[in-house]
């Protein structure tokens, strides 16, 4: 067995494949993640699928489970193929995924967007490079392959309502923040927070940013935040002053009516 690449493979041709399969899965109220598996010994496709956790009704039918299913179904010598196959993928693949890979033996994966909640390739574990893990092999990645397409993606879902997400206990806002969300991926998010008042939006917003598609980093984040707390100590200063001369007219007022005694 070799993890030779022996036939070049274009990427992006590969990634657009992917997405093709992501827009299925959003036109049919899937969570828009789509995969292609590559034979890197000749280019062919061997996998493509999406995710299916809705039609399926488990959160285990994830884009790259099924793909390893359909090899699995499909093919005379699936363990080998499995470890000549790079994956391309829209999301970085979760940690449940990341597992899988490993025990396939895949040799390498490229992916556009991160995965900030549940990603398994770097962003919340690194298990796919975990050389602790007794876990099939390690394997290396590529991030960030059209990863705007992939975000656009995700944007159009999260803007729609998911018929089949279960409510979530205690969330009372969801239409308010439905709307920010809305607001920050068709406006400046700078101007967002210089005419938004709740600083909880802010965390949201930060949260969210892979929905929002604005991908905001960091320093850019503390930056509106210590702008929006001058704002507010200017807003405060000001009423102050205020205040002081509501006093001074008490004052003068009252000095009025002595003179008038
Ligand atoms: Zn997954």
């Amino acid at each position: 067995m070799s993890n030779k690449v022996l036939f070049s493979i274009d990427e992006e041709k590969m990634m657009h494949l992917a997405i093709k399969e992501a827009e299925h899965a959003l036109h049919t109220l899937e969570v828009p993640v789509g995969c292609v598996f590559v034979d890197q010994r000749n280019g062919r496709v061997v996998a493509r699928s999406h995710n299916l956790t809705n039609k399926r009704k488990s959160g285990i039918f994830h884009a790259e489970i099924l793909a390893i299913e359909q090899i699995y179904a499909q093919e005379e010598n699936p363990e080998i193929l499995l470890s000549n196959c790079i994956v391309f993928v829209t999301c970085e693949p979760c940690i449940m995924c990341t597992g899988a890979l490993r025990i396939c033996k895949i040799p390498r994966v490229v992916f556009g967007c991160i995965n900030d909640r549940f990603g398994g390739c770097g962003t919340v574990l690194s298990i796919n490079n975990d050389q602790n893990l007794q876990l099939g092999t390690t394997f290396q990645c590529k991030a960030h392959v059209m990863e705007k397409q992939s975000l656009g993606i995700f944007k159009k879902f999260f803007m729609r309502v998911n018929p089949f997400k279960p409510p979530e206990k205690g969330r009372k806002n969801d239409s308010r923040k439905r709307s920010l969300l809305e607001k920050a991926s068709s406006t400046n998010i700078k101007k967002l927070f210089k005419t938004n008042q709740k600083s909880s939006d802010l965390t949201f917003l930060k949260k969210n940013k892979q929905k929002t598609g604005n991908l905001i980093f960091g320093s850019e984040m503390g930056d509106l935040k210590n702008e929006k707390e001058k704002e507010m100590e200017t807003k405060k200063e000001k009423e102050k002053e205020i205040e002081i001369e509501k006093e001074k007219v008490t004052e003068m007022e009252v000095e009025l009516e002595k003179e008038k005694l």
